[in-house]
């Protein structure tokens, strides 16, 4: 399999080209040239997350000799925690799809480790170095995934002083290879600096995007979907999945699982107060609104990255759902979900509520995040505190290693190892 580019003007790529790119050369993003097409039945001895990774994602590797003699440890150590299917006490068809089981406890764990255990199996001899700009969740995903992976130096920016303090740990605690930078500025002066870097012809470094666009992220994210639809296989209907969105990287693993033949039902996007996807579905248009922030902040996005991705095969919904609304879905959730949700899942409790039962339709709620990483928002809500999972917990307990620079990427040069 190879991978053409959304904007159609580049030759279609071998995988380790679209990995190690990120963004295509004509500005759009790497798509699968075709999708193949699995019978669910063929997947009946097939039990583990691992087992599934491998043989789903086996074609899309095929034609990279290096990675497809891989592809099964490659999946070994990136599905390595569990991913648990849990059904919702006392409910009829509710299930929730817990993906914050991982080391930093959100779902981008998993597209993160994926891509690390790639780039890492790529070998080469050549250093390289891989930048990330985050204000939130995918700057401590990825840091956790390519700690301590030899030849690869990490490079983590962040809006110093824009992030919550629990956020800002889980960027910083790592060292070795990864290097944490509160930039002077905005999330935005952080993306530019990235894009200045990816840009620059002049240098001799290999620089590597870990954005989540990058086909790298997406792919591992269908395995979750295909598992949690064959554990449900024996449904009358297919599940439904509702899915808290920002940048439509989650959803869209989603929509392409589907496409490969997995009994999956209705698609569901559930949306903060940024409602450009509910707009664009209604009107094709994608408005020009300012991001709002919103108690779920990993999603305050006003246009999705891979809306792009999207284009030629939307969900079957969206909705957006305002704080208020979250607010008092994380209040009830521990009662009505048996769990404490945390502010992005919570989008995904309050779009179910909006839907009647029916008879024969099972829905998953998708959960992206542990709510003991948002406590400051939670825990006023819930009245209790909130445990911490060990992973996140022995993280807190490091020491924080960071550097303040300029929002520059003359400024960032300047920190380049040799
Ligand atoms: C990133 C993130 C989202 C949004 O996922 P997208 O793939 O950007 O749509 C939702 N919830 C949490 C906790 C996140 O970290």
């Amino acid at each position: 399999m190879k991978f053409i580019s959304t904007r159609g003007g580049v030759a279609p790529v071998q995988m380790r080209e679209a990995l190690e790119a990120g963004l295509a050369p004509d500005g759009g993003l790497f798509i699968p040239e075709s999708f193949p097409v699995f019978s669910p039945y063929d997947f009946k001895d097939l039990k583990t997350l691992p087992e599934i990774a491998a043989s789903v994602l086996k074609p899309f590797f095929l034609e990279d000799e290096v990675l497809s003699k891989k592809l099964s440890e490659i999946c070994e150590n990136s599905f390595n925690f569990p991913i648990p299917l849990t059904k919702v006490p006392g409910s009829n068809l509710d299930y929730i799809l817990e993906l914050y089981h991982g080391p930093t406890s959100a779902f981008k764990d998993v597209g993160a480790q994926f891509l690390a255990n790639c780039i890492s199996a790529l070998g080469d001899s050549s250093p390289k170095t891989v930048l990330v700009a985050t204000s939130g969740d995918t700057g401590g995903a990825v840091a956790a995934a390519f700690f301590k992976k030899p030849s690869i130096e990490v490079m983590i920016l962040y809006p110093k002083g824009k992030i919550s303090p629990r956020q800002e740990k889980q960027l910083c605690a790592w060292g070795e290879n990864v290097k944490a930078f509160g930039v002077e500025g905005t999330f935005d002066d952080c993306q530019r600096i990235v894009k200045e870097a990816l840009l620059d012809q002049e240098s001799k470094r290999k620089f590597i995007s870990a954005n989540s666009i990058n086909l790298g992220r997406i792919l591992p994210q269908m395995i979750y979907y295909i598992y949690a639809s064959l554990l449900l296989q024996d449904q009358k209907n297919s599940p439904g999945f509702i899915i808290p969105s920002g940048n439509l990287g989650n959803s869209l693993a989603c929509i392409w699982a589907k496409r490969l033949g997995f009994r999956i039902g209705p698609i569901f996007l559930a949306l903060n107060a940024n409602r450009g996807v509910v707009d664009y579905m209604k009107t094709g248009e994608l408005s020009s609104n300012p991001t709002i922030a919103t108690l779920a902040n990993a999603m305050d996005v006003s246009k999705p990255s891979n809306l792009e991705r999207m284009v030629s095969m939307m969900p079957d919904q969206a909705e957006s759902v305002s704080d208020p609304e979250i607010e008092n879905e994380i209040r009830v959730s521990e009662s009505r979900w048996g769990q404490a949700f945390c502010p992005h899942t919570a989008t995904a409790g309050v779009v179910r509520s909006h839907l009647k039962d029916q008879k024969d339709q099972a829905w998953v709620l998708v959960s992206t995040a542990h709510p003991a990483k948002f406590e400051t928002i939670v825990e006023p809500l819930v009245g209790h505190a909130i445990e911490l999972p060990p992973a996140l917990e022995a993280i807190l307990k490091k020491p924080s290693r960071v550097e303040t620079i300029q929002a520059t990427y003359e400024a960032l040069k300047g920190k380049f190892k040799g």
